[in-house]
């Protein structure tokens, strides 16, 4: 059993903070920004409430955070009452966060030179795999550091890889959200198409999705999809943050990502719908607007 902290309770990290209580066996302190939240898990889950990243951070073991984006992941790390002014020496912090490499390397410095470790450590499996417990982590930092860390990030997570140094987790997330998107984009298209041709899109997907058009999104989306409902996972505005990021890397990498690029844009018009919070397959509502 650790000493265990985690920074923001949305979403994701309400369900990953209760598996490491309740799975991993940790004594848990939460904080999170707005108190209400943080107050209604310990009336949940037990454990302790901190008022500040910084007060929660003080004698853990291990530091976990999932908030927004870069800024909000430097507000609580290193802002005012930042967690890493209380890390204590040896221990790590883990960000869970969808954040760019950059943020991560720089903050790896600074808990270097705080002497302690970091790890990014991005997840997939979207709502449904952080209340399971069975999300994916693609982590970046040092072999000794990552094995460490395993086991207690196991509590949330059904898969979890050491991609390289610090910054290889949200590249590997980098590439997972590119692989996502122009995809959708296909299947928004496939579907939008047989409709125009009047087809049964039920049948269509029963029979194709045993062929090489298969997918994961085809699998759980085309009903809703089809339907028109727009609310069963990862939103357009947090796709458009991701896919920032990744054009952001290629520029300075130097990698083509021309369909990334006009499918942020697509994005772009489906939030102007109005779209803000609905899922990513909503790429269909804009072809049938
Ligand atoms: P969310 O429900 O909006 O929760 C965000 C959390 O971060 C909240 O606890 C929020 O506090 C906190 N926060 C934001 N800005 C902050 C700041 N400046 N200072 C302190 N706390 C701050 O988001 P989510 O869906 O859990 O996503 C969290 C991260 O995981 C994002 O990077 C997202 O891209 C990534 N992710 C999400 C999914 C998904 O399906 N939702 C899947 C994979 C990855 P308040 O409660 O006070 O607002």
């Amino acid at each position: 059993m650790a000493k265990v902290a985690f920074l923001g309770l949305g979403v994701m990290g309400y369900p990953m903070a209760a598996h490491l209580k309740h799975k991993g066996g940790h004594e848990v302190t939460v904080y999170n920004r707005t108190v209400a939240k943080a107050e209604k898990w310990v009336a949940e889950h037990g454990g302790t409430l901190a008022r500040t990243p910084a007060e929660a951070a003080k004698d853990k073991d291990f530091v976990f955070a999932c908030v927004g984006n870069d800024d909000d992941l430097r507000q609580v790390t290193i802002g005012e009452d930042g967690a890493f002014a209380e890390m204590k020496k040896g221990a790590i912090f883990i960000d869970n966060t969808t954040a760019s490499a950059e943020v991560a390397r720089e903050l790896a410095a600074a808990a270097s030179a705080g002497g302690f470790d970091f790890l990014d450590a991005p997840v997939s499996g979207g709502q449904a795999g952080a209340e399971n417990g069975v999300l994916t982590v693609m982590v970046g930092g040092e072999q000794a550091v990552f094995d460490r860390a395993k086991p207690v990030i196991e509590a949330f997570a059904r898969m979890v890889g050491l991609m390289g140094p610090v910054g290889s987790g949200q590249l590997t997330k980098m590439i997972n959200q590119i692989c996502i998107a122009g995809l959708v984009q296909g299947l928004a298209e496939g579907i939008h198409f047989g409709k125009k041709a009047g087809l049964d899109i039920e049948k269509v997907v029963e029979v194709i999705s045993k062929g090489a058009a298969g997918s994961w999104q085809m699998e759980n989306r085309h009903k809703t999809m089809n339907a028109g409902k727009y609310d069963f996972g990862f939103a357009v505005d947090w796709m458009r943050k991701d896919l920032g990021i990744c054009l952001e890397e290629a520029e300075r990498n130097g990698a083509k990502l021309p369909v990334t690029a006009l499918i942020d844009q697509f994005y772009k018009e489906v939030q102007q719908m109005g779209g803000n919070r609905w899922d990513t397959s909503s790429l269909l509502a804009r072809l049938e607007k």
